[in-house]
């Protein structure tokens, strides 16, 4: 069962506003909202008032048109070769990074007899996609270059803020004030952005027209070795589905990595791999529990798995637990309130990024909310 409180993605949502307080706030919401679902999630945000909206590709941005018509969608990987005209149907604005893509926007828009949207996207330390200083400097002298393209927003990206001491934000900073004194003069009306989550945290130089927050939207912690500042979005809960008596030197899961120092318990949960519960998390007897593997919440105790994960199951040893107080049919959480989707992150060797993204699809997912009720997705086996 996946949980979804939309009332903590507002509230997160209002953090961000409260702390970026003279920008506008968006909303990144690539890869279905980091797997929390991006049009439930994208109609909340817009009902507190979000009315820019990120994501990656041009499919995603076409589903969420359908889904809220009057938002502006800006598309961050940019134009594909070849697509401009899907952009422009379903009024998409793309994250131009190149010289190309802006040629092809502005052929497009030629084609059309209209002016397009766009975004202006550069580098400034990432190396992953923007244009150069010297692109700017290119376009701000050559009008022809952007003829017939309204430019909406330039943006840059960061690529270290999650560390506020890192000396490369000062650099891509001074970078994109360089790009933005070249290019003010010919785009005055053009918005400005470059915060991502952890960007919202480095203060006002950092924040511009619009900052644009992914992951702490949904609970994540984007900031390195301090407090999160974000409220838990998801639970995972997953079901016991069998209780185990074992004795001392009985292995448990695939390899028999885990074995039974004395008599002890285990309960089974249905979840695995496949729901995204990732294989790293398992646990073998020799690892402790303080630093590796998983960890799950029941009956007020926070347990560990024992032995490899499955691929829709994975086991916990309950010895720990008082007998009688864990029945099958209960459920125990992976993630929530008592286990941070960063710590989990962790203990798998990854960040909780990746394991919001690799929620699985098989879960029942719930949506709830005070204000507008719960809402459950029809169907879902557990
Ligand atoms: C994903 C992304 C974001 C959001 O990043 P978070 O760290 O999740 O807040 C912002 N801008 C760009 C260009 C991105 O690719």
């Amino acid at each position: 069962m996946l949980t979804v409180d939309l009332d903590a993605v507002a509230a997160n949502y209002n953090i961000v506003k409260a702390t970026a307080p003279g920008a506008e706030a968006g909303a990144v919401v690539k890869a279905d909202a980091y797997g929390l679902g991006m049009v439930p999630v994208a109609r909340r945000l817009a009902a507190e008032g979000c009315g820019s909206f990120f994501v990656a590709e041009a499919r995603e941005g076409a589903a969420l048109r359908a889904a809220l018509p009057g938002v502006t969608i800006y598309v961050l990987n940019g134009l594909f070769p070849g697509t401009a005209a899907l952009y422009r149907e379903a009024g998409l604005v793309p994250c131009l990074a190149s010289i190309d893509e802006l040629a092809e926007w502005r052929a497009e828009a030629a084609r059309a007899g209209t002016r397009l949207p766009a975004a202006l996207h550069f580098d400034s330390g990432l190396n992953r996609l923007g244009m150069s200083a010297a692109d700017a400097a290119a376009i701000a002298e050559e009008g022809a270059l952007s003829a017939g393209v309204d430019v909406r927003l330039i943006m840059s990206h960061l690529a270290c803020a999650d560390d506020a001491a890192h000396p490369q934000n000062a650099a891509q900073l001074g970078l994109f004030r360089t790009v933005l004194d070249l290019l003010r003069p010919r785009f005055p009306a053009a918005r400005i952005s470059l915060a991502n989550s952890p960007g919202v945290f480095l203060g006002p130089d950092y924040h511009f027209d619009l900052v644009r927050p992914g992951v702490g939207l949904y609970g994540g912690n984007p900031l390195t070795g301090r407090a999160a500042p974000f409220r838990p979005a998801v639970t995972v809960e997953a079901r016991v589905i069998a209780l185990r008596q074992l004795s001392a030197g009985d292995a448990v899961g695939y390899s028999a990595s885990w074995r039974a120092r004395g008599p002890a318990r285990i309960a089974v949960l249905a979840a695995g791999y496949a729901d995204g519960y990732l294989r790293a998390l398992g646990r073998t007897s020799g690892e402790k529990a303080q630093e590796k593997g998983g960890q799950a919440h029941i009956a007020g105790y926070t347990v560990p798995v024992a032995g490899r994960v499955s691929m829709d199951m994975l086991a916990v040893d309950v010895s720990a637990v008082p007998e009688g107080l864990i029945r099958r049919g209960d459920m125990a959480e992976l993630i929530g309130p008592n286990i941070s989707v960063d710590d989990v992150g962790l203990r798998a060797g990854t960040i909780g990024y990746e394991i919001l993204t690799s929620l699985g699809r098989r879960y029942m997912r719930r949506y709830v909310s005070e204000a507008h009720g719960a809402s459950d997705e029809p169907g879902g086996p557990i």
